[in-house]
């Protein structure tokens, strides 16, 4: 299948069995599990997704483009979105396939410790998921770089890992195919091998990473769903003829002015549009009546997110991403590689809270000529880890005026690092608008833990040390997410969660009593930090949420 995978707008019905909104890691996943059941009659299903289709080819590469195509009021249907909170601020996709479209693949397990901490549901256990984890591996076919070993990057990273004895270094999975090159027998979907430009996270044009636009949302269509994009769904209420009503507000690209609508639920929703979105939705949905448990709105994390940088190191990293253009003369002898390949983690025999995880990032096409001016000012303000090389380093940041491999930015590691905060955000909408409220977040203990970490990166290359920007602007201690988790989280009762272990909807009445018909499956369910990158979490519980409501739809 290699067409759209949008349907017609004015072909949509009124009511259908099953509404999913959003079409991210929840919501591919429980649409596409649905639409493949055997249910007899078969339901009709569609998703609801804000953003646009995006086939690959369209990623914009050039630093003007992402400026265009970021979501802002403005540009209600941007790909790229940034939100800025008072304490911490948020990065995600918004697109057919949702962050998928713009995430950097690690296809990772959490330590299993992660969910014996209140309030995860007792039936949820690293045990229970682990063939979960399996299904959603193979379907996402994750795995990892085949010459992972020879990117220049990684080899930096590791250097690192070898000086210190409770660190562990490994090459990641990753979702990114590095095989197929055709069209790929399960989905119909034309692939091609990684080309490692670098360009993951503003969108890969090659067709070799494995978004949910390669497995789960073209399997859901084949599978009947129907697939909507450009709708934001604004809340859900009760139909008085059972099942629910979603009311929506539509954009297209020539009208500022949205329609608005309703769409109709008769046996189930699911709402999967992502920590901020759903949760969103149910504040507004119980403004609108809906009843709920008072925990909607609350156990935010950034996921322990935080960033810092090696500068202009003695050795050369090749973060430099090119995009879909391998034969640039200047960048042909570099190899980037997808945005994120290894990873260290640390202090895996010591309790959850003080371990980490340290990554390697490339820099995408668009964002290099940014980066370097960025990163060759904020330098001034950095450590130097090595004085003695002075004249080289000068020599370096003197050859990074043009795109050149030997430049200061082509010999620096820029870290993504994760830990454990506290899960202590809450949300709240005020005059409508989605508001986090986490006061003294950046001063939390593994912020400054992981700091002190990322210098001792930096002194294994004889760079310069650079903090994270947002962090140490002026003592100012703002965090940056790319990871934002919890909102309607899980819990064993409505007292501990929002949604019960199936992610059935609490309406808050008793303990245990739910909405019949009305799921949340995405990372908004998820309660605590879980410490490395969450996608595969996610779609591993979705896979499990998702058998739930096939067994509820075959009663
Ligand atoms: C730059 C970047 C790199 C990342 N790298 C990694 C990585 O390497 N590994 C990893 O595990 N994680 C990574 N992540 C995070 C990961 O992609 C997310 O955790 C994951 O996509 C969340 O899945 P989800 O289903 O909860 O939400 P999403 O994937 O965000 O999907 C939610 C969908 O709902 C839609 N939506 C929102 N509101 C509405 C509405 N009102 N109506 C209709 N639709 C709506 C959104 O447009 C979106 O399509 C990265 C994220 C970013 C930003
Ligand atoms: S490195 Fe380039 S080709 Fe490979 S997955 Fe990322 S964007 Fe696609």
């Amino acid at each position: 299948m290699n067409g759209t995978l949008t349907s017609n707008w004015n072909s949509r019905s009124g009511t259908y069995d099953v509404v999913v909104i959003g079409s991210g890691y929840g919501g591919a996943i429980t649409a596409c599990h649905i639409a493949q059941a055997k249910l007899k009659p078969k339901p009709s299903i569609c998703i609801l997704e804000r953003g646009m289709e995006w086939i690959p080819g369209m990623f914009p590469d050039e630093p003007e483009d992402i400026t265009q195509h970021s979501l802002t009021p403005l540009n209600p249907l941007g790909l790229y979105e940034y939100r800025l909170f008072k304490d911490i601020d948020v990065i995600q996709g918004s697109g057919l396939g949702g962050t998928s479209l713009v995430n950097a693949n690690v296809a990772i397990i959490p330590e299993p410790a992660v969910f014996e901490q209140d309030p995860w549901p007792g039936g949820i256990t690293g045990n229970m998921l682990a063939p979960y984890y399996e299904r959603a591996a193979k379907a996402l076919d994750v795995g990892q770089h085949p010459r992972g070993m020879d990117l220049l990057k990684v080899r930096a990273l590791k250097k690192r890992a070898d000086l210190s004895p409770n660190a562990k270094f490994d090459l990641l999975r990753i979702a990114v195919n590095f095989k197929i090159d055709g069209i790929d027998p399960e989905s119909g979907v034309e692939r091609h091998p990684c080309i490692d430009c670098g360009d993951c996270v503003t969108g890969c044009n090659v067709r070799a990473k494995n978004t949910l636009y390669m497995n789960y949302l073209p399997l859901a269509r084949k599978a009947g769903v129907e697939i909507f994009t450009q709708v934001k769904v604004l809340f859900i209420k009760a139909d008085p003829n059972g099942g629910y009503q979603v009311h929506y507000e539509r954009f297209t690209p020539r009208h500022n002015l949205p329609e608005t609508g309703i769409i109709k639920a008769k046996r189930a929703v699911i709402v999967s549009a992502g920590s901020l979105g759903s949760t969103e939705i149910m504040l507004r949905s119980k403004n609108q009546g809906l009843k709920l448990s008072d925990t909607v709105g609350t156990r935010f994390s950034g996921n322990g997110d935080f960033f810092g940088i090696s500068y202009n190191s003695n050795q050369r990293t090749d973060i430099l991403g090119f995009g879909n253009h391998p034969n640039d003369p200047p960048r042909s002898n570099v190899k980037a590689g997808p945005t994120i390949v290894g990873a260290i983690r640390y202090d895996r025999n010591k309790p959850l809270k003080e371990q980490i995880t340290v990554e390697d990032l490339s820099v995408p096409r668009a964002g290099v000529i940014p980066t370097r001016n960025v990163l060759s000012t904020l330098s001034a303000g950095g450590r130097d880890t090595d004085p003695g090389d002075l004249v080289q380093e000068l020599a370096r940041i003197a050859r990074d005026i043009q795109f050149d491999a030997g430049g200061a930015l082509n010999h620096s590691m820029i870290y993504l690092v994760m830990g454990h905060d506290d899960a202590g955000g809450t949300m709240n909408l005020k005059n409508d608008k989605l508001q986090i409220n986490w006061p003294g977040v950046g001063d939390q203990d593994v912020f400054g833990r992981v700091n002190s970490e990322l210098f001792q990166h930096a002194k294994a290359l004889g760079a310069t040390f650079i903090e994270s920007p947002v962090w140490s602007f002026f003592h100012s201690r703002r965090l940056i997410t790319a990871h934002p988790l919890g909102g309607c989280p899980m819990g064993e009762t409505s007292h501990s969660g929002s949604v019960d272990e199936c992610g059935r909807v609490y309406n808050g009445k008793s303990d245990k009593e739910i909405h019949p018909g009305l799921y949340i499956a995405d990372g908004s369910v998820i309660p605590t930090s879980i410490g490395v990158n969450p996608f595969l979490t996610i779609s591993a519980l979705s896979e499990y949420i998702a058998e739930c409501i096939v067994k509820e739809l075959k009663k």
